[in-house]
């Protein structure tokens, strides 16, 4: 029998659906062979979800879960099954950023369940339905997203903001511009977890996202306040690469410095544009994708000289 991705998405959901009703073991072999999102348990309350975008997170306390990003479109539907497979009822969705690979999923909750965002993610998401409908063409041309009233979060905020799950304090940073001009960070003090959204790439180039309003200045300070709400036992989820602690933040400070004195010594010494873009970044050698570091040059580039491509 032929199965189109869409119906093995379908069939996946179904297939973890039942697995609720199965035993652990079972339950476990499906989510690993039948899903492309996988959990990772960080503590006794929390649970990462890699895969189909950003990390997302999963933090239950007495009747209520908070959902920590959405993850691509196109895996919406099926991250929704999978944390209700998992027996999860989510009764509140952050979205760290405006990004589609941490919105895209949006559709699939904000029907029942408030969203919150910073308040300048809001022109931003509805600007982008084409990458929402990107992600799901991928998997079927002839599919479409829903309307963009559906990945708009129905909760904005500009700056601190504490929200009460459980009966567990969850408190919200804005630190300015930085990975974007919307980041937010969520802080569980009880839980000693911070998802820091985009503002930590772990061990891998970062996106700087200048149409986004990312500075990599601010994107470094805010790094810097990152650090100021961890200890050596803080469980640091990034938005990309694997749950790291505060290293993962002194990693990111470093390549912001290493990235930011690198294209200055480049721009004093009078190479050209081309040149820069090639230049190593010390310490950051090993990191994988020549294009992420040509793009992070550029990037740097443009923001120290004031000249755009
Ligand atoms: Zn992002």
């Amino acid at each position: 029998m032929h199965v189109t991705r869409r119906q093995f998405t379908r069939t996946s959901a179904a297939a973890l659906a039942s697995a609720a009703f199965a035993g652990p073991l079972t339950r476990r072999v499906l989510a690993q062979v039948a899903s492309p999102v996988n959990w990772r348990r960080i503590s006794d309350r929390a649970r990462a979800i890699e895969g189909m975008g950003g990390n997302a997170l999963i933090f239950a306390q007495g009747d209520d879960t908070l959902l920590i990003d959405t993850k691509i479109a196109v895996g919406g539907q099926l991250t929704r099954d999978y944390i209700q497979t998992g027996g999860y009822m989510v009764t509140q969705v952050i979205n760290t950023h405006h990004h589609a690979d941490h919105t895209g999923g949006n559709a699939w909750w904000k029907p029942d369940t408030p969203i919150l965002a910073h308040e300048l993610a809001v022109p931003r998401i509805r600007a982008q339905r084409d990458r929402y409908d990107d992600s799901l063409k991928r998997r079927d041309p002839n599919d479409s997203a829903p309307p963009i009233e559906l990945f708009v979060p129905s909760d904005t905020t500009n700056g601190e903001t504490e929200l009460t799950i459980g009966d567990e304090k969850v408190i919200l940073h804005h630190f300015g511009p930085g990975h974007t001009d919307n980041d937010i960070v969520v802080l569980i003090p009880g839980e000693n977890l911070l998802h820091t959204g985009d503002l930590c790439f772990n061990k891998m180039h970062p996106f700087i996202d200048l149409d986004g309003g990312a500075t990599t200045k601010g994107w470094l300070a805010a790094v810097e306040q990152c650090l100021k709400l961890c200890d050596e036992r803080t469980i640091v989820v990034p938005g990309h690469g694997p749950v790291t602690n505060f290293r993962g933040l002194e990693l990111q400070r470093d390549y912001f410095n290493a990235l930011r004195e690198t294209v200055a010594r480049a721009v004093k010494e009078g190479r050209s544009r081309e040149e820069t873009y090639k230049l190593p970044i010390p310490g950051f050698e090993d990191y994988d994708s020549p294009r992420g570091q040509a793009m992070a040059l550029s990037a740097a580039y443009i923001e120290l000289t004031g000249k755009s491509d």
